[in-house]
């Protein structure tokens, strides 16, 4: 399966040389909140150091800054700056991940130079950051009959020549302290040698599983013939929606494509929602593939820089045949991709949400087009957009109806808590049920969607509540760590003796978060072992995993947590789900507030019932008629969208329509709403295709401490869009001093 090593090294040295100056100058993305890339010489001194992908040091006004070397160019007439200095000893790209990187850049209306630093690892930005690079030496055999005459250097010696090639590192594990006799080897010319970097193992950490070959089903047999099928012929991009429901097997097909796109000598990229919440996935994946001789990389957050460092200079040398990661691994410089996997399409984390606001996903999309591979998107609830694609044949759409070993999809109830006022938060039937699953040893998970103890603190006296002086919002009461918190700015207090507004001292929670529920779980089920999961319980290192572990062992009977429980977890001994609260999700402002809702619910119904046994699903609510409720209950995700996409249709919003949302703040209200209808009246009269609603305040209308505006431009069409953002490039430099405009296009949250 693995490629064999000599074809590797081929890649690299092909890499490596393809890529040296031929020209005289580059375009170069510098990192500045510049929309443009800018051209420099390329002194004689560099002309052998520079390459595309390198990070040099450049000028730019007074300052220096670092850039990245993207393409050539001819100097021209223009006077051009000469590049100062090539910080790290290797190019971090190729040419065509340049080309992607300038694409996305483009598409998300973000400065090049800054685009390129977010995709590359953390720490390569500062222009004093220098990862180390440690070295190695590869030793090979020169052609030569005869021996040498030490018998140490004999057995050395007969081992690499049956291996052709060797580093030192390699052979430190078999010959301890070889230097001597391989120094002697090279003096009498038996063996030759160079330099090359050595690697850091970054995933060391993590355990492995045992992996038992399963028989494919029919669906998924159908799923990976197609996929097969897509990577036998010419490299094409072809993209697939792989829709299947949850425990269905989506893992196994990625798995099978895996392995045939490394058969065609390609490489796969697999993009997963959050690497710390979904380890069982990274565990299967990894122990599937060193049975296989796979060499993988996992990037990952918990990676220190020289880790990240060393990982992705791999890649980019062609030595990883698969790269997994979350969202910003869709910029792993694989040179030869022939597959990217996006599981868990739906999952909201693929959007990044400050700074450079890509989506990972539909970066997959654009990058599978531009390097020509497959791509898959798989899901047991696929976005709308995607789902939209696949039935206008944008997408192929591949299904797996049915969860594997004939197992059935879980019953879910809703049960209405107009009817239950005044019980405990959790209602007659949800406590019934878990009575009946904790007698019989079964594990239940409970989702509410708030953490802390509770919401807010109101003052029972005045009616106020306590608010982040900072942003428009309720601080969090947290009782385990006493304090108030905002979720926002991480502003935090101990909670105060008496109220501010009234001096009234009947300060008390109200509504209900995690830690509650935990407290009151802990009354009615004193014997049940109970644990918590929510961004609390798992800030420390290791803790998610932990309580991961304790799940799958049976060390817990009841887990309660936030939507963190409802991420691709499989313990085949939850059999009952509850879900204390579906209206909190139901009712946001937000076209997509349904879709959400659909997905959240059918994931973590997903989870009930993937063992031996039947799984049952409680949903409390006030809203029991609500369609979208009721999908999730017949587990009808093709009534739900299409429903769904025919009121989207109306209203033009996606997949129907496009969107980019403009935000200004600033901390001058006045200013900032100033600056709003400035940019709305112009793009106003510039366009007919394109509809400019508001400004209008943001749902967060305070934030850290910044006033914020928001206009939101929808079009049918991407086209006029595109003209009212050349537009904002413009109307950008008018702002005053003091207001920012950020931009994200195809926005997922509109707070
Ligand atoms: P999904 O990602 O679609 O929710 P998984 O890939 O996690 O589903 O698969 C669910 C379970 O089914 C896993 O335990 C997996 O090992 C098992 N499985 C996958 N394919 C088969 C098969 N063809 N026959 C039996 N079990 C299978
Ligand atoms: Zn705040």
């Amino acid at each position: 399966m693995a490629l064999p090593a000599v074809f590797c090294l081929w890649i690299s040295r092909l890499f490596v040389t393809s890529i040296t100056a031929p020209a005289r100058a580059a375009e170069i993305a510098v990192v500045a909140p510049l929309d443009k890339i800018l051209n420099y010489t390329i002194p004689a001194r560099l002309a052998d150091k520079v390459c595309i992908g390198s990070r040099v040091r450049v000028p730019l006004g007074r300052r220096q800054v670092v850039g990245y070397i993207m393409n050539w160019t001819e100097p021209g007439d223009a006077k051009l700056k000469d590049i100062l200095e090539v910080i790290d000893p290797h190019p971090l790209f190729h040419q065509n991940h340049a080309a992607f990187y300038l694409r996305a850049a483009r598409y998300y209306v973000y400065p090049p130079g800054q685009a390129v630093r977010t995709a590359l690892p953390a720490g390569l930005s500062a222009l004093d950051s220098k990862p180390s690079v440690l070295s190695d030496k590869l030793y090979r055999a020169m052609e030569r009959e005869e021996q040498p005459q030490g018998a140490r250097q004999r057995e050395i010696l007969d081992y690499i020549r049956s291996k052709n090639e060797c580093t030192l590192s390699q052979l430190r594990q078999t010959f301890p302290a070889p230097h001597a006799a391989l120094q002697r080897l090279v003096e009498l010319k038996f063996l030759q040698f160079e330099e090359v970097e050595r690697c850091r193992d970054p995933f060391a950490e993590i355990g492995v599983v045992e992996h038992f070959p399963v028989e494919l089903n029919a669906a998924q047999q159908v799923a990976v013939t197609a996929v097969e099928d897509a990577l036998d012929g010419p490299s094409t991009f072809t993209p697939f929606l792989l829709h299947g429901v949850t425990g269905s097997g989506k893992t196994e097909v990625y798995l099978r494509s895996i392995a045939k796109v490394l058969e065609e000598g390609r490489q796969a990229l697999v993009l997963v929602p959050e690497i710390a919440l979904t380890p069982q996935l990274v565990t299967r994946f990894r122990s599937w593939f060193q049975n296989h001789g796979v060499r993988l990389a996992v990037l990952h957050s918990g990676l220190s820089d020289g880790e990240r460092y060393d990982a992705w200079r791999q890649v980019a040398r062609g030595d990883v045949d698969v790269v997994i990661g979350a969202r910003s691994a869709v910029f792993a410089p694989l040179p030869e991709l022939g597959l990217i996997v996006v599981d868990e399409e739906h999952d909201g984390s693929y959007k990044q949400s400050e700074g450079f606001r890509y989506n990972a996903r539909d970066l997959a999309l654009m990058r599978g087009q531009m390097d020509e591979a497959v791509v898959i998107l798989g899901s047991a609830t696929p976005v709308l957009t995607s789902y939209q694609r696949s039935l206008s044949g944008h997408l192929t759409h591949l299904e797996l109806p049915e969860r594997t070993a004939e197992r059935p999809l879980p019953e879910v109830h809703l049960v209405d808590l107009a009817q239950h006022e005044g019980e405990s938060q959790l209602s007659e039937p949800l406590q019934i049920a878990m009575a009946e699953a904790l007698a019989a040893g079964e594990q239940a998970l409970l989702l509410l969607n708030r953490r802390g103890y509770a919401p807010f603190l109101l003052c029972h006296d005045c009616g106020a509540a306590l608010r982040c002086p900072n942003c428009d919002i309720t601080l969090t009461y947290s009782q385990v760590q006493s304090s108030l918190r905002c979720h926002y700015c991480d502003f935090h207090m101990s909670p105060p003796e008496s109220c501010d507004r009234c001096s009234g001292v009947r300060l008390l929670p109200e509504g209900m978060g995690t830690e509650r529920l935990e407290e009151e779980i802990r009354e009615l089920f004193p014997e049940a072992r109970v644990a918590r999961m929510d961004r609390d319980t798992t800030t420390r290192k290791g803790s998610h995993h932990l309580l991961i572990e304790q799940m799958s062992a049976g060390e817990i009977d009841v887990l309660i947590g936030t939507q963190m429980i409802a991420k691709g977890h499989d313990f085949p001994a939850v059999t009952l789900v509850g879900v204390l609260n579906a209206d909190t999700a139901l009712n946001l402002p937000d076209f997509r507030s349904a879709e959400r809702v659909f997905s959240l619910l059918s994931q973590v119904a997903g989870r009930a019932g993937r063992g031996d046994r039947l799984g049952r699903v409680m949903i409390q609510t006030y809203d029991v008629d609500n369609y979208a409720l009721d999908f999730v209950a017949r587990h009808d995700y093709q009534g739900f969208a299409a429903l769904e996409l025919s009121q989207r249709q109306v209203l033009a919003y996606p997949p129907f329509g496009y969107l980019v949302n403009l935000v200004l703040s600033g901390n001058d209200e006045t200013k900032v709403n100033r600056a709003a209808e400035q940019i709305s009246v112009n793009l106003t009269s510039d366009t007919i295709d394109a509809e400019v609603l508001g400004p209008a305040p943001c749902l967060l209308p305070r934030l850290r401490n910044k006033h914020r505006v928001q206009i939101l431009l929808k079009a049918k069409e991407r086209e006029p869009l595109r003209r009212q953002i050349e537009q904002l490039q413009r109307l950008r430099t008018q702002l005053p001093a003091g207001v920012v405009l950020t931009v994200d296009v195809d926005p997922v949250d509109m707070f």
